[in-house]
């Protein structure tokens, strides 16, 4: 088609659906970014409009478009019927004026096309109090299409910033239409720790997703625990693929993870939804976090605590591991005095609760770590969002 010179006659944006997720008051009084589009609010497009109705927050916008295109003769294509075009995006802080300050996934940034190694290392460097850390996606779908290009571009960025790199393990993407391509994701884990280097960080070591740390006939992958030794770091980065059943494997091979980052993000995280918003989506069932149990970090403590770990062992995962990791050990994450106020305060309840996943495992815990308020740099915040899990008596 690109032969022909083709002009869209007619384009309506159709469909757009916004779920706003959990911005806590946190984030609501972050300063706003200055707008980075150049076009004024009346130039808006139909996402900023979109967005505009809500306040700063996460945004996951899908945008659906149906165009008639025909070529310099008037002849259509695809016979005369439309295309539908459909986009989805995340957006992360929405200003006033509904511009999207910062919307990583309406770029290209999964094929080696869409990775500019030396403009993300020097930006990167550039806003050190802002960037942490690199993260890369080691998964089927993308090693389907494009090997393990991405991520040796990742580990080279992770090199040149000298910042830990976060690698994604589990299948995230569908397959191509022409398939796995020769691919595996059982090998995809000892195909990548030899591109890491110590403190860099294995995510999702109890997805139900395949390529994670178990492989597909249920064993623990072998390479892991080497890995390990040399210095390489596990987060749990529990979201919607966490299985109660992988866990117990993994944690039984003796792999206990250093952090435990909830990974609650647009996709995953169910908030009641605002008026006028339709109940279901026609693409709900293609969504790859799909998924109804409901996760926080205080529950995903309790789910560690009720697989056998011991609350000493679970503490410093969510306060000085989860600090160290990003370079802000003594900063943040400890009591010290002096140090930043960064407290949250659980209650630490005695029973039996039930605790579910998407795989629909069920757990018995003991005890269930709730939170009841945090203090953060001299704020108090209560333990009140609608996105908490309740307790379950079993
Ligand atoms: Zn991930």
């Amino acid at each position: 088609m690109s032969t022909l010179a083709a002009r869209v006659l007619a384009a309506g944006a159709a469909a757009l659906t916004l779920t706003l997720v959990g911005a806590g008051p946190a984030l609501a009084a972050t300063p706003t970014p200055a707008p980075t589009l150049g076009a004024s609010p009346q130039q808006a497009t139909p996402t900023e409009r979109a967005a505009a109705e809500v306040r700063p927050a996460i945004v996951y916008v899908t945008e659906k478009f149906s165009a008639y295109v025909a070529d310099e003769t008037g002849t259509y294509f695809n016979n005369g019927n439309p295309y539908e075009l459909t986009a989805t995006c995340t957006g992360f802080g929405v200003n006033p004026d509904g511009y999207v300050a910062t919307a990583g996934h309406c770029l290209d940034t999964y094929s080696p096309d869409g990775i500019n190694i030396q403009a993300t290392v020097t930006s990167a460097k550039a806003n050190l109090d802002l960037v942490r850390g690199i993260k890369g996606h080691a998964e089927i779908g993308g090693f389907a299409r494009w090997g393990i290009k991405v991520l040796q571009m990742s580990a080279e960025i992770g090199r040149k910033t000298n910042l830990p790199l976060y690698v994604h393990f589990g299948q995230l993407w569908g397959l191509p239409k022409s398939g796995a391509n020769g691919e595996d994701a059982d090998t995809i884990l000892e195909r990548v720790i030899p591109e890491l280097r110590p403190g860099d960080i294995l995510a999702h070591p109890f997805t139900r997703h395949p390529g994670g740390f178990v492989n597909r006939e249920g064993e623990v992958h072998e390479v892991i625990q080497a890995a390990l030794d040399r210095g390489l770091k596990v987060d749990v980065g529990h979201g919607s693929h966490f299985s109660y059943r992988l866990a117990r494997k993994a944690l039984d091979a003796g792999i206990v993870p250093n952090t435990l980052g909830a990974d609650m993000h647009g996709y995953n995280t169910h908030v009641p939804a605002p008026p006028g918003t339709p109940a279901e989506h026609d693409d709900d069932e293609a969504n790859p976090f799909a998924g109804q149990a409901k996760f926080s970090l205080t529950q995903a403590m309790s789910s560690m605590l009720a697989l056998g770990l011991t609350l000493e062992q679970v503490v410093p995962m969510v306060t000085t591991n989860a600090a160290a990791m990003i370079g802000l050990l003594g900063e943040i994450g400890t009591l010290r005095p002096g140090s930043t106020a960064d407290v949250s305060v659980l209650a630490d309840e005695r029973g039996r609760f039930i605790l579910s996943d998407n795989e629909k495992n069920q757990v018995v815990a003991e005890r269930l770590l709730q939170p009841v308020f945090c203090l953060r740099a001299g704020q108090h915040y209560d333990a009140n969002a609608t996105i908490l899990p309740e307790a379950v008596a079993a």
